[in-house]
C-alpha cells in the first residue's frame, strides 16, 4: 500500500539484474541511498544490504535515487526514480502527511482512503516496466567508511562501555559522547 515502499522493491530488483548477481549474505554488496524513507526499507529487503552490516550508507541529500557497488565484480551503478513517477508518489505523501494531522475522530475515514489510493498507485507502478519507473546513471566514487575497531573502553563517568574510536577526553577523563556533552 506504500508506492514509495513498491519502488525500492524495484529498484532493488533493478539494482540486482543489473549488477547481475543475487541477493546479498555477506557485506560484498553496497547501497546508498540519498534519502531516508520507505524507498529504502525496500531495497534492503531485497538486496539485504543493511545498517547492520555497514553495507548500507545514507548520504542526506532528500533526493530518491540509490547506487549500488558490487566489490565482488566491481560492477556498480545509480537508479534514480523518474520525475513524473516521483511527483505523482510524493504527491500521495503530502496527502499521508496531511491525514496524520487530522485530529482522531475524522482520521479513520480519511486513512482508509488514502490506503486505497495508495494501493491503486501501487497497482500502476507494478504494470509499468523499469524503465519507465527509474532512470540509470554511472554511479559516483564511493568509498565506505571503515569498520570501527571493537576496542573498548569503560566511560569514566556512566561506566558504560564505549569502542575506543568514540572515547572523548575531557579534564582527563575518557568519557562516552553523551557525558562528554553533559560534562561540566
Ligand atoms: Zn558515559
Amino acid at each position: 500500500m506504500c508506492p514509495m515502499y513498491a519502488l525500492g522493491i524495484r529498484m532493488g530488483k533493478k539494482a540486482l539484474e543489473v549488477l547481475g548477481r543475487p541477493r546479498e549474505n555477506g557485506v560484498k554488496l553496497i547501497a546508498v541511498v540519498e534519502y531516508k524513507n520507505c524507498l529504502s526499507d525496500g531495497l534492503q529487503y531485497v538486496c539485504g544490504t543493511t545498517y547492520g552490516k555497514n553495507n548500507l550508507y545514507c548520504l542526506d541529500y532528500g533526493k530518491f535515487a540509490a547506487s549500488f557497488y558490487d566489490l565482488a565484480n566491481s560492477r556498480s551503478v545509480r537508479i534514480s526514480v523518474k520525475r513524473d513517477i516521483l511527483e505523482k508518489v510524493l504527491e500521495f505523501g503530502l496527502k499521508g502527511q496531511e491525514v496524520k494531522k487530522l485530529p482522531p475522530s475524522n482520521r479513520e475515514e480519511e486513512a482508509r482512503e488514502h490506503f486505497k489510493s495508495g494501493a491503486e498507485i501501487v497497482e500502476e507502478l507494478n504494470k509499468l516496466p523499469d524503465e519507465k519507473l527509474f532512470s540509470f546513471s554511472e554511479a559516483p566514487l564511493f568509498k565506505p567508511a571503515e569498520e570501527p575497531s571493537l576496542k573498548h573502553e569503560i566511560c569514566q563517568r556512566c561506566g558504560e562501555v564505549v569502542l575506543k574510536d568514540y572515547v572523548k577526553v575531557k579534564n582527563g577523563k575518557l568519557l562516552c559522547i553523551p557525558c562528554y556533552s553533559n560534562f561540566s
